[in-house]
């Protein structure tokens, strides 16, 4: 929120300032970004407190600078997802080694290398179709790294615009990665779920249930499968859903300000900014 209150007290100053002045608006520019900082990590202790301990919280830092990232950090968050391969590429070996990253895009994949080089990549929660796993396996031999951890994403509301696969496909896509992708561990299920959701929530439930059936069928060859679903719009009723990674970006960092020139170097549109005004 702190964000709309800058850009529009930014826009009123530079209409106002003369130039001469100049200096001063240098000066309380600093302000903001401190006003800023504190903003998000006020608000990262506020949903730390909200979510049980055993819920990992992955801070959605996607569009935002890494000194956004840097002020999370500095309040002890060490998980951050993004949805951008270039804007992940780009901010990871500019932050501390220690971030574990999530990768929570929709992924092309012959974009599924240069994500792999990332040492700190610890998690694609996007896997949705073989070709995808085949791409990061293929990358994980030659990049010569520790296990990576994939969530395979299922489309649970059958939105068009959403991506993920097929719920009645969610089983092959963990045997294909099982039995052909050693470089991976299938860590869990991912989903997005439909926008307005009211309990009870048939998208979460329906990846719980599907999460329960792979938990029966790959016994012995898979752990406890995780569930990440919740945004944060919808995260406590994703935890009381069985939710076990939730990915929040706005709550902490403040609405995101698309520009033509942030982002996306691959086709992806955010499909999410437009979920926003909807609520
Ligand atoms: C952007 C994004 C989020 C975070 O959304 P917020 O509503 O800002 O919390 C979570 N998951 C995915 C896949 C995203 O792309």
């Amino acid at each position: 929120m702190w964000f709309c209150v800058r850009g529009r007290r930014k826009n009123r100053k530079q209409s106002r300032l003369p130039s001469r002045a100049r200096g001063l608006f240098d000066c309380s520019c600093v302000l903001q970004i401190e006003e800023e900082m504190s903003g998000i990590q006020e608000a990262l202790k506020t949903i730390r407190n909200s979510i049980p301990k055993s819920v990992r919280l992955v801070a959605v830092s996607k569009t935002k600078p890494a000194s956004a990232v840097l002020a999370a950090y500095d309040a002890g968050q060490r998980v951050f997802g993004e949805n951008y391969v270039q804007e992940l590429v780009d901010k990871a070996p500019v932050l501390p080694k220690d971030i574990q990253w999530h990768f929570i895009g929709h992924l092309q994949s012959n974009k599924a290398k240069s994500i792999v080089e990332i040492p700190n990549l610890q998690c694609v929660e996007s896997v949705d179709r073989e070709k995808v796993a085949d791409a990061l396996q293929k990358a994980c031999e030659k990049a010569n790294r520790p296990l990576l951890d994939v969530m395979i994403q299922v489309n649970t509301s059958g939105e068009d615009t959403k991506s993920g696969c097929d719920p009645s496909h969610a089983e092959n896509l963990v045997r294909h990665v099982l039995d052909t992708c050693p470089a991976l561990r299938v860590k869990g299920l991912m989903t997005i779920g439909s926008p307005n959701p009211s309990p009870p929530n048939r998208d979460f439930e329906l990846l719980r249930t599907l999460r329960n059936q792979c938990q029966v069928t790959f016994a012995g060859r898979v752990c406890d499968l995780e569930l990440s679903m919740g945004m944060s719009h919808d995260f406590v009723l994703a935890i009381e859903n069985g939710s076990t990674n939730v990915r929040v970006g706005s709550s902490i960092f403040g609405n995101r300000v698309y520009t033509e020139s942030s982002n996306t170097s691959s086709s992806d549109s955010d499909h999410f900014s437009s979920n926003v005004p909807a609520n």
